[in-house]
């Protein structure tokens, strides 16, 4: 055959990589035992499962089936090991880590080898995808152990880490887990998937090679139903980090929900493909190779809808199935295979079911002529095209090799097909006009864009998603947050930290009253003046000067940027401490919400305004909250009792906040990473959208602008329930903002019952993120509910914070609060 000859049929012979070393480090290890404390440890139970290889459906290894009795050994190994490790220097952590990266590329052969045997992966991937991005991961977080003190010097470790991962990327997701981790000085406890646990057992090998301190790393293999759940409730564990199925995301929120364990979870996706008219198609078919076809579709952010520009479908759904005939499936070593083996019988079963079920909903099916290998677990590369978007395969994730594509006519139809979907992990965008993909990107709902690609990792850009794709970062400087917590929570809000901003406003610095004049204060919404109060006031009574009532001022709601009355036409009373009538608010119902919601959404637009221009806005809030000091600082004394010193501090720190975010709204800007490859990732925050607000009682107007500020400086639009107690402050607070030229719909408020309206923005599935400061319970029944739709939270769980100081009340940790970071991968040249 000659070279012309090949190039036609694109034929290759087999290039088979040898399984013998892999197969004989198995046979030396199997049955495998549990890691702990660096020494191998049989099961309580006695019990081991089978892996099997999925190309021949034959068992490879036996695993040990760990249980309660040692998630507890485990989990109490790593606690111990805490006390050390979490002390030890970042210098001292970046050398182990560094050992372990060049461990891993020492063995690189051998894990990727019993990788494609244990997963069914080709191992052209596991060679130079899997193995060499998880040595890349160590060497990227041994440097963020080495800067950690200098980088992030507020924060410290979480503690122990409950981390579960998948099947489909084994070594790489507990890379992705581990490295951070270990970076930020917290010790782990990692369930790897039942069906692939061997690469997970050699890396065990690799913590005891470098010496890594016992305890450290401890690694239980097992089944989710012993493992997973018992590691997810431990109360030994501080931090769960999950990537899996939605679903089983969705039962580790509920089941931690009010524990106050940290959580991140990486869930699953049906990531968009887009390729407009003026792409280049043969690469755009190379690009289509990699996003459907990389790891049999195995991949949660898979490219794994088509969407195409309607003049050119024909055309590339016909280079495709050219293309598609010619891809290689057979023996994952193999080295000129494209398309390896599903991972187990039920992956496989699950896949057959998706597709029976889009031929039924009338989808077009298009497979290769040739046939799968019989031995095994194969599934052919599948292509379904007039898929309706509303079908099943056009909505669920199919896990498997099977693309759906779909038409549009314009961009603005592209993106909301695009974002026609409950996930938002990541998206692709072909186009030689780099304006229009530019345009485009910042509007799809995705963490992760790639431009003219697809697929591409890097230890330094995070990866994450919006929606039910999950919450959290993996790499980058973001991912580090999710292994660490701000220090003052650790000494307690009232401690450590001085009211450093607040003693910068002596008393008297202050203009107005007197300092504990708290009767004074009190004429802000009574409702009829007594005569003995009347005199108070000190003016001349002695013209014709008659005492009238005071005009009621009774607030309304706040939505959409208008005073409405409550849907209920109940109102509530508020009370100041010693138990005194001073106003009254409307009763909020799950139909105030609702429209506040719908205001919020309709008003999305803030997002993408200037930032300049939200920063002059809240300027000028903060000038006209300004303009009424007095009044506030009255106000506040009335609900809280303070002095009035101590009230018109908390005013002026309020101002000095809404200043800060005015000056973080056009400077809290993304970074541009470098990954090793032609090209730039621009890592850029982007407004979460709706966020539900519940306000804390203490501060009840510091409290109400600390939140609401960095919110809507980063575009994010709110619903905001104020404080319960002490509402009168925020509700004070339309007419600032009506004369501050916000537009309607940014901020929403609804007064009332803080616990009830919080469910109600918690169960919303329109609400993308909730922030909660109120009882442990409250926010505990917000984080079960926000398993709904995936949304973020964020709550106090019942401890409070001192508002006041400048550490707790603001800053880096609201802003990322606020936002969420969008990766586009922008690669260069031709
Ligand atoms: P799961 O989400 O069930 O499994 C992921 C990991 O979680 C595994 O280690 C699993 O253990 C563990 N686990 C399962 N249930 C629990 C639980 N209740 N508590 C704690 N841990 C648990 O994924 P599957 O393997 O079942 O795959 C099902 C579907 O999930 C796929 O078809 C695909 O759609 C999606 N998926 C998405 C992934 C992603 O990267 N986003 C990755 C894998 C799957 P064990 O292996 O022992 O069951």
């Amino acid at each position: 055959m000659n070279v012309t000859e090949i190039f036609e049929t694109m034929e290759y012979g087999p290039a088979p990589e040898a399984a013998a070393p892999g197969l004989a480090w198995i046979q030396e290890h199997s049955p495998f035992s549990l890691f702990i404390n660096n020494q191998w440890v049989e099961p309580a139970s006695g019990q081991y499962i089978d892996s099997i290889n999925p190309a021949t459906g034959k068992p490879l290894a036996k695993v040990a089936a760990a249980t309660n009795a040692d998630v507890d050994t485990a989990v109490a190994a790593a606690r111990a090991a805490f006390e050390t490790w979490g002390k030890t220097p970042g210098h001292v952590r970046a050398r182990y880590m560094y050992a372990i990266a060049r461990h891993v590329q020492k063995h690189s052969r051998l894990l990727a080898v019993l990788e494609s045997l244990d997963n069914g992966k080709p191992i052209r991937e596991t060679r130079d995808i899997d193995i060499p991005l998880v040595a890349r991961h160590f060497y990227y977080h041994a440097g963020w152990a080495q800067l950690m003190e200098s980088e992030l010097p507020a924060y410290e470790p979480v503690g122990v880490v409950g981390q579960i991962i998948p099947w489909n990327f084994p070594l790489l997701m507990l890379a992705w887990k581990i490295a951070p981790a270990l970076a930020m000085g917290n010790t782990v406890v990692l369930k790897p998937a039942r069906y692939t646990s061997l690469t997970a057992l050699k890396f065990a090998e690799i913590v005891q090679e470098i010496g890594l301190p016992p305890g450290v790393v401890n690694i239980l293999t097992g089944e989710a139903s012993q493992v997973g759940e018992a590691l997810v409730r431990h109360p030994g564990i501080n931090k769960i980090a999950f990537t899996g199925s939605t679903d089983v995301g969705r039962s580790i929120r509920r089941a931690t929900a009010g524990s106050g364990k940290k959580l991140s979870l990486e869930l699953g996706g049906k990531s968009p493909f887009i390729v407009f008219d003026d792409a280049d198609l043969d690469s755009v078919v190379e690009g289509v190779v990699d996003a459907i076809w990389f790891n049999q579709g195995q991949v949660c952010c898979a490219g794994s809808r088509l969407l195409v520009q309607e003049n050119i479908a024909d055309r590339l759904i016909e280079k495709l199935r050219v293309r598609m005939e010619h891809l290689r499936i057979g023996d994952p070593l193999d080295k000129a295979v494209d398309i390896g083996a599903i991972v187990s019988p039920g992956q496989l079963k699950q896949i057959q079911e998706l597709v029976n079920q889009g031929v039924e909903e009338g989808a077009v099916m298009w497979q290769p002529s040739w046939a799968c290998p019989t031995e095994g677990y194969f599934f052919p590369p599948t292509l379904f095209t007039d898929v309706s978007p509303a079908t099943t395969i056009a909505q669920v994730e199919i896990f498997g090799p099977v693309l759906v594509s779909m038409t549009f006519r314009t961009p603005a139809e592209a993106v909301e097909l695009a974002n026609n979907t409950r996930y938002g992990l990541a998206a692709s965008v072909w186009s030689e006009n780099i304006n229009l993909a530019l345009d485009v990107a910042p509007r799809l709902k995705a963490g992760t864009v790639w431009i003219n690609c697809t697929n591409l990792f890097d230890a330094s850009s995070g990866f994450g998603g919006y929606r039910e794709s999950g919450f959290g970062r993996e790499g980058g400087k973001e991912g580090l947050y999710e292994y660490v917590r701000p220090k003052w929570e650790t000494i307690g809000p009232t401690d450590g930290h001085a009211k450093a901003e607040a003693e910068l406003i002596a008393p008297g610095n202050v203009s107005n009253g007197s300092d504990g004049d708290v009767e004074a204060a009190q004429d802000g919404n009574r409702f009829i003046m007594t005569e003995e109060e009347d005199n108070e006031d000190g003016r001349d009574k002695s013209g014709p000067y008659v005492a009238l009532p005071s005009i009621d001022r009774t607030p309304k709601m706040f939505i959409a940027g208008k005073q409405v009355r409550p849907d209920g036409g109940y109102s509530r009373d508020v009370y100041d401490p010693q138990g005194r009538l001073i106003g009254q608010v409307g009763e909020g119902n799950r139909k105030d919400i609702r429209n506040a919601v719908e205001a919020a959404h309709a008003a999305s637009g803030w997002a993408f305004g200037t930032t300049h221009n939200r920063a002059q806005i809240l300027y000028y809030i903060a000038e006209n909250l300004s303009v009424r000091e007095d009044e506030f600082t009255r106000r506040v004394v009335q609900q809280t009792g303070r002095s009035y010193a101590d009230a018109a501090a908390e005013v002026q720190v309020a101002i000095s906040r809404l200043f800060s975010y005015a000056a973080w709204a056009d400077k809290y800007e993304g970074v541009v990473h470098r990954p090793p490859l032609r090209g730039a990732v621009l890592a850029m925050p982007e407004a979460i959208g709706v966020i539900g607000i519940a306000c804390p009682d203490e501060y009840p107007l510091l409290g109400f602008i600390s939140l609401v500020a960095p919110a809507i400086a980063m575009g994010d639009t709110v619903v905001v329930i104020p404080s319960q107690q002490s509402p009168l402050c925020a509700t004070d607070c339309y007419q600032v903002l009506e004369t501050s030229d916000l537009p309607g719909g940014v901020v929403n408020i609804v007064t009332g019952d803080r616990d009830a309206l919080s469910q109600v923005l918690a169960d919303h599935d329109d609400v993308e993120a909730m922030w909660y400061f109120g009882q442990a319970e409250g926010g505990k029944r917000v984080e079960l509910a926000s398993a709904g739709n995936m949304k973020r939270t964020w709550v106090n769980y019942g401890h409070p914070r001192n508002w006041m100081d400048k550490v707790q009340g603001e800053g880096d940790e609201f802003l990322r609060e606020a936002t969420q970071v969008k990766n586009i991968w922008i690669p260069y040249g031709e």
